[in-house]
């Protein structure tokens, strides 16, 4: 896969350097690294992040990824979810070496959790969660142990086991591993390991009706993998002790926690919990609509995965939580499209051109497909005495400088001739409605004889020859940069306008054969791809981002 030239070499980022720290030292022969989605929703662009950085780690020093879903929280979680998440991992270029569920670990995390009470390390707690975080105490007082922590291993084992039996509700006990109730760090308080959740789980069905924590699912899953590296976000800073706690205290393989910042992105939300509201309360049409962030929107909003790839080695890898400029991702797919996306001409708002001086007989020109290709080839375009232009590019009265077309003007027709505008038709109410030019048979492009100095060239379509499509124009998908960190909730800060439909415009010919997946420009108006909503002769397309960064000129000029 050719990947997007770097504009200048890299320095490591800090985890490549403990990487290569720990091969050089032989602390490590090959590394292994895993990416660890929970089935609760599909991927966003924050998990682009995340994998491209485990899975590009591998690639780059020779070791390999597994892909395991933490499945640890019955409720949420879906096959669905499963699916689509390997769906996305695979279109951005990456496989796994096995495919692995924390739940498959759930009879060895649970003699792990034995073996803690047996340790004299874990007890079962049969207080409500408000007492646990009562007693838990608060960052600068220390917590209280209450009588519960001197039950006797016996007792621990034996209630642990009739935990695991169903013999009790939901809430009414849990099992909490006997840390240090005065540790600074509120998560080293005797931190819950096992709660008791009467639910039906998507691989394991009714066999469990206890699960494992997140913090006693996941470093244990890191270490019966024998994850060498295991890299999560900086949420999990202060779970690094209690993730260094138990393997020390279980002895088990030392897997090591690093944490980077997540990709926050602006004039978007990226947790999975917000944006399964978005789909859930009708404010977009699903996972995958084009606005979303999800891995899927883009896709389907014509985002490649070259171009994600490329953003996420843009952004790096930071220490430092921070909000990247959605301007960047869309650099980052511009550049790409630049160079694979097959050029052609279409007229959103027709004003329909006569040639007064024009035989009638319809000509094939010849375009260049792609002019930053210089394999990319030619296609021919018909060009016949009524035309349609864009109605944006005629002015009556235009201001100085307006190098389009205006009465007594001349403009270059893309790829074909130079017109003048003669005359202005109009309709009872003064609306321009059509307008009679001439053209200069000898300024044909490509072997122009005109001697002739034009500064517009517009594009064009012939109205005979015309196709039609519907166009889905979008734009972000929330007013304000960080709609998660305003009052009030984040809904409220949608765009009401961030999608536009134009139920038919007119394309050249050549668009009729366009194909799902594949980029197309549409000269001076941006880059666009059929969507999956399309049927036979109805062809709808998704802009996937404008030709230049509209958003940049709007605020310059403020
Ligand atoms: P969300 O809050 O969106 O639900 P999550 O962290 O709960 O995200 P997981 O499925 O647990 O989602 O994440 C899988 C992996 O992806 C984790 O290692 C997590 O740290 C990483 N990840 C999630 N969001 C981001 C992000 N915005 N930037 C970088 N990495 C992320
Ligand atoms: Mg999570």
């Amino acid at each position: 896969m050719a990947e997007i030239k770097r504009e200048e070499e890299k320095s490591l980022n800090f985890i490549e350097e403990i990487v290569e720290e720990d091969l050089r030292s032989g602390k490590h022969k090959s590394i292994l690294t895993r990416f660890p989605p929970e089935p609760n929703g599909y991927l966003h662009i924050g998990h682009a992040k995340s994998i491209c950085l485990n899975f590009g780690l591998a690639s780059k020093y020779g070791g390999e990824t597994n892909l395991r879903f933490d499945d640890t929280n019955p409720v949420t979680e879906e096959t669905e979810y499963v699916e689509s998440i390997k769906e996305d991992i695979k279109w951005l270029g990456f496989s796994w070496a096995r495919e692995l569920y924390a739940s498959d670990y759930f009879e060895q995390l649970y003699q792990l959790a034995v073996q803690l009470i047996k340790m004299g390390l874990a007890y079962v707690d049969d207080s409500s969660s408000e007492e646990i975080a009562a007693q838990k105490g608060t960052p600068t007082e220390p917590g209280k142990r209450n009588q519960f922590a001197d039950r006797s291993i016996e007792e621990n084992l034996l209630l642990f086991q009739e935990m695991k039996e169903g013999r009790y509700k939901d809430g009414e006990k849990v099992l909490r591993a006997k840390v240090d109730m005065a540790s600074p760090n509120m998560q080293m308080r005797d931190p819950l390991i096992y709660r008791i959740k009467h639910a039906h789980h998507h691989r394991t069905g009714d066999k469990w009706c206890i699960y494992p924590m997140y913090d006693f699912a996941h470093g244990q899953s890191d270490s019966i993998e024998h994850i060498t590296h295991s890299i999560c976000t900086l949420e999990f800073v202060s779970h690094r002790p209690l993730y260094e706690w138990f393997i020390e205290q279980l002895g088990i393989y030392p897997s090591k926690q690093y944490e980077f910042a997540r990709l926050n992105l602006n004039y978007t939300v990226m947790s999975k919990r917000k944006l399964l509201q978005l789909v859930n309360e009708g404010y977009v049409t699903g996972w995958d609509d084009p606005r979303m962030p999800s891995i899927s929107g883009l896709r389907r909003r014509g985002y490649t995965p070259e171009s994600i790839r490329f953003f996420t080695e843009k952004i790096g890898v930071q220490k430092r939580d921070n909000l990247i400029d959605l301007s960047l991702l869309e650099f980052c797919i511009r550049e790409h499209l630049n160079r694979i996306a097959d050029r052609k001409m279409v007229v959103f708002d027709p004003l329909k051109i006569v040639l007064t001086n024009h035989n009638g007989e319809v000509e094939m020109l010849q375009s260049e497909n792609n002019p930053e290709d210089p394999e990319g080839g030619f296609r021919e375009i018909p060009f016949s005495s009524e035309l349609y232009i864009e109605q944006e590019d005629f002015m009556e009265h235009p201001p100085k400088k307006f190098f389009r077309l205006a009465p007594g003007q001349k403009v270059r027709l893309k790829s074909a001739y130079i017109i003048q505008c003669d005359e202005v038709v109009k309709d009872q109410q003064g609306k321009v409605t059509e307008l009679r030019c001439s053209y200069l048979p000898e300024s044909r492009s490509g072997g122009d004889q005109s001697g002739m100095k034009v500064q517009g060239t517009l594009h064009w379509v012939s109205v005979a020859h015309a196709v039609t499509a519907e166009v889905r124009l979008y734009d972000r998908l929330f007013r304000v940069e960080d709609p998660s960190n305003e009052d009030g909730n984040f809904k409220e800060y949608i765009n009401p306008d961030s999608l536009q439909v134009i139920k038919q415009v007119y394309a050249e010919p050549g668009l009729r054969e366009a194909v799902g997946g594949k980029p197309y420009q549409f000269m001076r108006k941006g880059y666009f791809c059929l969507d999956r909503d399309s049927s036979g002769d109805n062809m709808i397309f998704n802009r996937t981002v404008t030709l230049k960064d509209a958003w940049a000129k709007v605020q310059n000029k403020g």
